[in-house]
């Protein structure tokens, strides 16, 4: 309401339609837009006091200038909209204008979603493994699974470009079980080659929405024999946000079961530890943009190192990811960090390549007690 507000009250002439929730369409007449958008923006700015509490309005504008395209129908002036709000939202800017150029990525991204399913199916898909270093021990004990898409025509194509597309079209279970699947299979023959690596998937907010995809994993794991703690399932944060209570009873369900338990990207997400102390998990995940550039950054070891202690008050363990210099490394494990994981010391890799890797790397390996 009181955005509402604001934008009638504003000086800039407009119209003004609520479309639901948090979004509204305003109707410019004047030209140029530019400054007219600027001279909106300040005035929507300004903070909002709400009985004792003041809070900070932020505002994503996606413009379509129609004399630009003058053939438009009003819906599709609409969608170039939302086409330009779509692209200032994911580059962080609090307004973009709609260029023609941004169609062909929401082209691609068509593209991308129809083929998707069939990557699944005809396994276009491969597992890239990056391990985790034991830090206590300098042992190679633990490996992510990271997917990609090896796409006949586009070459390898990065999560980031279609994990939000399967998000968004119900493929996410077919893919985390195609995932899963494949990374057990890895576990089993790392198993019976001498070696105890333990792997971690990443899980989806849809994986944990019921039992599901749980009774498949717990299936896997009955069905190979795996100890307990073998596989880790990292969760973000966010998943768990969306309906902490079902999410604590299915990852109890989980941890019951013998699963690690990871919360991922820890520290960009809104919720506190005091809130993710209440979940069944066991491990920390400490985001890189905290990692990254910590030797030279005072600010990320202050956070870093609070975190470290905090985590261990709760007895949860805790991995450093994002680790690029030896700096770093050796600080994290001066602090007592049990996991380490980046490009230090390992890209993620292809099996074939990681077996090389581990005849000429500088660390054990975790080999299975006899
Ligand atoms: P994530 O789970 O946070 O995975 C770590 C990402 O950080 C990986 O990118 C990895 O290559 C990158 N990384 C590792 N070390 C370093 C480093 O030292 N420096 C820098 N700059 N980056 C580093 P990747 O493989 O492109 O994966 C991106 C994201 O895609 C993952 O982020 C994860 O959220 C998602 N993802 C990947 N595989 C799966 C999957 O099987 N299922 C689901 N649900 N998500 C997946
Ligand atoms: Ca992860
Ligand atoms: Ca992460």
């Amino acid at each position: 309401m009181e955005v509402a507000n604001r934008i009638v009250k504003s000086k800039v002439p407009l119209s003004c339609f609520h479309l639901g929730n948090e979004n509204f369409v305003l109707l410019l007449e004047n030209q140029p837009v530019t400054p007219l958008v600027k001279e909106l923006l300040k005035e929507l700015n300004i903070q909002c006091q709400f009985e004792s509490i003041s809070l900070n309005l932020q505002f994503v504008l996606g413009v379509a200038v129609s004399s630009l395209q003058p053939d438009l129908s009003a819906v599709e002036l609409l969608q170039k909209s939302n086409v330009a709000l779509q692209h200032a939202k994911k580059h962080k800017q609090s307004f973009q204008i709609y260029e023609p150029q941004f169609d062909t990525n929401a082209m691609e991204r068509l593209f991308l979603t129809n083929s998707l399913k069939n990557a699944i199916e005809q396994s276009e898909l491969v597992l890239y493994y990056q391990p985790k270093l034991s830090l206590d021990t300098m042992t190679v004990s633990h490996m992510e699974a990271l997917v990609r898409w090896e796409h006949p025509d586009k070459g390898l194509i990065p999560p980031d470009a279609f994990i939000s597309i399967a998000e968004k079209t119900g493929q996410m279970d077919a893919l985390t079980r195609w995932v899963t699947n494949e990374a057990i299979n890895q576990y089993v023959k790392w198993r019976d080659s001498g070696l105890e690596i333990n792997i971690a998937i990443n899980i989806s907010a849809e994986n944990i929405l019921d039992k599901s995809y749980p009774d498949f994993v717990i299936g896997l794991k009955e069905k190979h024999q795996l100890d307990n703690n073998a596989i880790t399932l990292e969760v973000t944060e966010d998943a768990v946000v969306a309906d902490p209570q079902k999410a604590t009873e299915i990852l109890g369900y989980l941890s019951d079961h013998g699963f690690k338990l990871s919360i991922d990207d820890y520290g960009t997400g809104y919720s506190s530890l005091a809130q993710l102390k209440q979940l069944p998990v066991q491990e920390l995940k400490i985001d890189r943009s905290f990692v990254q550039h910590l030797s030279k950054d005072d600010s990320d070891k202050i956070i870093v190192k609070s975190t470290l202690e905090l985590a261990h008050n709760l007895a949860l363990s805790v991995v450093a990811e994002g680790i690029e210099d030896e700096t770093t490394l050796l600080w994290l494990k001066e602090k007592g960090c049990e996991l380490a994981q980046g490009y230090f010391i390992s890209k993620p890799l292809p099996v074939e390549t990681l077996n090389l890797w581990f005849e000429e790397m500088p660390y054990k390996l975790k080999r299975v007690v006899a």
